[in-house]
């Protein structure tokens, strides 16, 4: 039997009446036609035709047909849709009529780096911590309302949404996710869900699906998931870390019992190589004009550019685990980025230093944000760009970055970058209204 005739023998077996194809346009945001079930067949073996012209950073006009072709590994039941008339989804790869993989497809970006990686004998894991805030709908709309005053790891009744966050739990466990801990996060209303570490591809699907779980599951139970970098002023953002492990031979080839802290050169390489390409990393990170009120020094977030074996005010920290689960966390990233994008952009930057043979300066030992300006650079301590706009130049000259992204992709994301900046820069803040409106 082809594996065609078994998916769809699966599908008739689940009840499945509807099928949504999903796919994520240059923003990480997740797109989806719905086909009833005996569109199956046509879609599994030839693909299905849709404009491209109104996607996000796709095709222009005159060049808009694009072809959806499920991934059948991607294939999931939602387990809130009605059981009597099952929905399922695929995740899907965007070609061009021609038939040739689209360049402006993240996924197509993502797996392109995988292959050159996988060419040196290396498959790369990623372990996201999704951190997002449940807010109150009020009169129908998403507001900035708490729904409750919980902390780190507390439970009910200060935590008003640990019901809602298992429910979140038990979709994601019926859609296949490994679900490692879920808890209350640092603010108010703030909570984050940890799933098992995998394949960056297998990943890149895993998150933008949480995403779209969440956010359902929540309005479900009437409340407001977002994941927007720094919702609120004064409080703790939200954080996308992404921990990261390459692996060789079924080994993780970042743990080496006989090196100093127990981390192999392959791995001093690959944070030497995402240190050297941070500053264009954070455009892809940290998309948003607002991701850049996270990055600020007091709220857990990192600000300046270093490494550390154990202090978590780096941007990049290697946690204590060793053996399988050696790996470093990337801590910059939040959860408005395309993870396709970031990863494809993080590993691109660890191979090159792996192939360059980089090293990292000398891992900061203490807290950097007690350093004075003159300790830091003294230490060789860099900052991050402080907004979009300086992040985004740093990225459009950073060749190996932009090349692992493509052409296309990367005009998009310029052209993105430079309209909201120019959006929010001609704005007039409420901030300023109440600097200087009585002042002057
Ligand atoms: P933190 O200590 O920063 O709060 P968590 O325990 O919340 O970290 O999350 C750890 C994440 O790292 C999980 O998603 C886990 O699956 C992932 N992880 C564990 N081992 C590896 C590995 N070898 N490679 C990549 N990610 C890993
Ligand atoms: N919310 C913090 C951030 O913005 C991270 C908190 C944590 O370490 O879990 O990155
Ligand atoms: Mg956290
Ligand atoms: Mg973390």
């Amino acid at each position: 039997m082809t594996e065609v005739a078994k998916m769809l023998e699966k599908i008739e077996g689940d009840n499945v009446k509807f099928i949504r194809l999903q796919f994520s346009d240059i923003q990480g945001q997740i797109k989806n036609v719905a086909i009833p079930v005996k569109q199956a067949e046509k879609a599994l073996t030839d693909g299905i035709s849709f404009d491209g012209s109104s996607i996000e950073g796709f095709a222009r006009i005159e060049e808009s047909d694009m072809v959806l072709k499920p991934d059948m590994d991607t294939y999931a039941l939602l387990p809130w849709r009605p059981k009597e008339a099952r929905v399922a989804r695929f995740i899907c790869d965007v070609y061009l009529p021609n038939g040739k993989p689209f360049e402006g497809d993240p996924r197509y970006v993502l797996k392109k780096t995988l292959a050159e990686a996988a060419e040196m004998g290396f498959s790369f894991n990623t372990g996201p911590e999704c951190e997002f805030f449940l807010f109150k709908m009020v009169n129908g709309e998403p507001s900035i309302e708490f729904k409750d005053h919980g902390g780190y790891f507390d439970l009910a009744p200060t935590d008003l949404a640990e019901d809602v966050r298992r429910d979140i739990v038990l979709a994601l466990t019926d859609m296949g996710f490994d679900v490692e801990a879920s808890h209350h996060e640092v603010a108010e209303s703030q909570h984050e869900i940890d799933f098992k570490y995998g394949d960056a591809l297998k990943t890149a699907d895993n998150v933008v699906t949480f995403r779209f779980v969440t956010k359902t599951i929540a309005l479900m139970n009437g409340l407001h998931a977002t994941f927007m970098a720094k919702p609120v002023y004064g409080i703790n953002g939200n954080g996308m870390h992404v921990n990261c492990s390459l692996f060789k031979e079924g080994e993780n080839a970042f743990f080496d019992p006989e090196a100093p802290l127990q981390l192999s050169d392959t791995s001093m390489h690959f944070i030497a190589g995402v240190l050297n390409h941070s500053k264009s990393i954070t455009r892809v990170a940290n998309p948003t004009v607002n991701s850049y009120k996270r990055l600020v020094p007091g709220y857990e977030a990192p600000v300046y550019i270093a490494w550390s074996a154990s202090n978590r005010t780096a941007l990049v920290r290697v946690p204590a685990p060793r053996g399988k689960s050696t790996r470093i966390e990337l801590r910059s990233p939040d959860p408005t980025c395309n993870p396709y994008l970031t990863f494809a952009a993080i590993l691109a930057a660890g191979i090159e230093g792996i192939k360059k043979e980089m090293q990292p300066p000398a891992g900061a030992a203490k807290n950097i944000f007690a350093m004075s300006e003159d300790e830091r650079t003294k230490s060789h301590i860099e900052t991050l760009p402080c907004d979009l706009i300086t992040a985004n130049k740093h990225f459009i000259e950073d060749e190996l970055i932009c090349k692992a992204l493509g052409p296309h992709i990367v005009e998009g994301m310029n052209n993105i970058a430079k309209l909201e900046w120019d959006s929010f820069r001609t704005a007039v803040h409420p901030w300023e209204v109440e600097q200087y409106l009585a002042r002057y």
